[in-house]
């Protein structure tokens, strides 16, 4: 259900972040609440896609959010904060720039928080979008929805007693992805560089890249112990080891589409020869198919 619901709805972010959110109906969607420890925890969407996963930190200083899914989903959000600690949220952290991840800052703004995310987030969304692969196209956020704190390699802020680590990692999902750490809690939200059981969507027409994606797990794994708690963008809570599987996956298809490159088809031959068969059935069936991720792979590597 959650799987299918994902990929119904991914086609929101395709669709346009805003506009898409308006048509889909959001009233069946709830939010779970999963408490990490140490003040930190983890939302997401039962009964149908609520965009991608939130965490929480709550504490002395007032509530903080790692993204704010759609416009429909910030009462939600706000209802879940709520339950954990009874104060306005006082900032939201974006990991990347598309609409099922920072749907929700208007209302955020309006309400008071104050929104942070990579410079690239606040540029992307400032400008219209067009999807030559989706043949779709995005408009640009109101001035109201956009970061106000923008950085280049990341930012720290220590609050609620905690220290939050907001960190801009080599392109992988797009050329502005963040992961945030919360060092007490041993928790991170790796935005849509980890997407815990389904292929990656490498958003290459945003800079996004295949082999960002292999660094990016790396450098969390780098830094993980076995109780680390990993958020991944879409998909469930996350182990050391569930993130060591993605990327090991992800470094297969690279090494199979390099060698289909070498191989001197073309694409579509390589396509139609069914490189990914044995994959299909436990990634596949998330918002990414088969056949276009390997269309992504390829044209990742081609673009190097
Ligand atoms: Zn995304």
């Amino acid at each position: 259900m959650r799987r299918s619901g994902w990929w119904a709805a991914c086609a929101v972010w395709v669709a346009a972040a805003a506009a898409g959110a308006q048509e889909q109906d959001f009233s069946k969607v709830e939010l779970k609440t999963t408490e990490l420890g140490a003040g930190v925890a983890m939302l997401e969407g039962v009964g149908g896609f609520a965009g991608g996963n939130v965490a929480v930190c709550f504490g002395a200083d007032g509530p903080v959010i790692v993204d704010d899914q759609f416009v429909p989903m910030v009462p939600k959000i706000e209802a879940a904060v709520r339950a954990l600690q009874d104060a306005p949220i006082r900032f939201v952290i974006n990991t990347h720039f598309h609409g099922d991840h920072v749907g929700g800052n208007e209302p955020m703004r309006g309400a008071g928080a104050v929104i942070f995310a990579h410079e690239n987030v606040r540029k992307r969304m400032s400008i219209d979008q067009f999807s030559k692969i989706m043949n779709r196209s995005v408009p640009a956020a109101p001035a109201a929805a956009l970061p106000v704190v923008t950085f280049t390699d990341g930012i720290t802020l220590n609050w609620n007693g905690e220290t939050i680590r907001v960190e801009h990692v080599a392109p992988a999902h797009t050329d502005g992805d963040s992961q945030i750490w919360f060092e007490k809690a041993n928790a991170v939200h790796m935005g849509d560089t980890f997407v815990n059981g389904f292929y990656p969507f490498i958003d290459i027409e945003s800079g996004g890249t295949v082999g960002g994606f292999i660094d990016s797990a790396n450098r969390v794994l780098a830094r993980a112990n076995q109780k680390t708690k990993i958020i991944p963008g879409h998909g469930p809570l996350a182990t050391p080891g569930d993130l060591a599987h993605f990327r090991d996956m992800v470094v297969d298809v690279k090494s199979r589409v390099e060698k289909g490159i070498a191989s001197g088809k073309t694409m579509e031959q390589f396509i139609a020869s069914k490189p990914l068969a044995d994959l299909e059935k436990e990634w596949g069936d998330g918002f990414m198919k088969t056949d276009q991720l390997i269309s992504l792979v390829w044209m990742s590597l081609k673009a190097r």
